[in-house]
């Protein structure tokens, strides 16, 4: 059994690869809530919702986001009616959304994501990292936004000075799967809005220190491949960089894969974290996708 960590671009693409190489069954991914809210009326936990369309291969890997080739007669039409939303949700999306809205309602969002994974005939366990919702507050120089504003009506563009989530408690059962793993993969996700709420889940980074731990750095150089990791990870005061990264994995790390690009940074790395493998780790087909899962599977002792 293997466990992924997963946010909702950086993983799933790891997630395309992965799902090639290793019997579905046999993953259970542990997925990002940080960030789920209502909008218009539905309830959306976009990552979750990013890797049910990944392993259902429905998913819009043009923005990560939504379903491809998705209509958006609703999203227009309420726009014309003087409601205009502030993310664009997709026709057949928001059906995902609200069956979502009403089983959570019913039975809870893992058991509401468990019966759309049926659904969708998948056979890999995915997860919500939490059955509550967090409250997260970026910090800027103009002002305190919520997560949403800052990366939709804000385009990431405010300069971040810090940020802060609530402290919500783990699913029933992701402790144990974690303690039940050959290993536990966290995949290229944004390592302080995406992972760090997973680890700092109770029971999470403990149980994380007795089970093989891979991860691959979003970082490459000085930057994120995408999105704002190195914009909160400098708020925060951590190097932006694969050693940064490493450091913020160190007391449970047993292997960091780092992007060929950062040779140089191997021997710095390896004097925290015991392997370094140095790959390939831009993912823009499936091939690169398929090899990089590969040596992480290969990797696991
Ligand atoms: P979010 O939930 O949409 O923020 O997505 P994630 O947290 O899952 O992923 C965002 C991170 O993925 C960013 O920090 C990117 O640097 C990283 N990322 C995206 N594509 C790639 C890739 O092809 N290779 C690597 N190494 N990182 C990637």
């Amino acid at each position: 059994m293997i466990t992924v960590l997963s946010g909702g671009t950086g993983t799933p693409k790891l997630l395309q690869g992965l799902k090639e190489v290793v019997d579905p069954s046999d993953l259970t991914i542990i997925v990002n809530t940080l960030e789920n809210d209502y909008f218009s009326g539905v309830y959306v936990s976009a990552d979750i919702d990013t890797v049910l369309y990944t392993m259902a291969d429905m998913i819009n890997d043009e923005f990560w986001y939504g379903v491809k080739n998705d209509t958006f007669i609703t999203h227009e039409r309420l726009e014309e009616l003087g409601c205009p939303e502030l993310l664009r949700i997709g026709d057949i999306d928001r059906a995902t959304k609200i069956q979502k809205t009403q089983l959570m309602e019913k039975y809870g969002l893992s058991k509401a994501c468990e019966i759309q994974a049926e659904n969708m005939g998948l056979q890999s366990k995915i997860i919500p990292m939490s059955e509550e919702d967090s409250e997260i507050k970026i910090i800027t120089d103009i002002g305190e936004l919520e997560f949403h504003d800052f990366l939709i009506k804000h385009q990431s563009e405010p300069d971040v000075i810090d940020l802060k989530f609530s402290e919500v408690s783990p699913t029933d059962g992701i402790v144990d799967a974690i303690k039940d793993s050959d290993a536990v993969i966290i995949g290229p996700s944004n390592p302080i809005t995406s992972i760090s709420p997973i680890l700092s889940l109770e029971g999470v980074r403990e149980a994380l220190k007795d089970t093989y731990v891979i991860a691959v750095s979003p970082i490459i150089g000085s930057d994120s491949v995408s999105g704002p990791a190195s914009k909160f990870m400098k708020a925060l005061n951590i190097d932006v960089s694969s050693v940064g990264v490493a450091s913020l994995y160190e007391d449970f790390l047993d292997t960091i894969v780092i992007d060929i690009q950062d040779n140089v940074k191997k021997a710095e790395i390896n004097q925290i974290i015991n392997k370094v493998i140095v790959t390939n780790t831009i993912m823009n087909n499936l091939d690169a996708k398929k090899n990089l899962a590969q040596m992480i599977i290969d990797s696991i002792p």
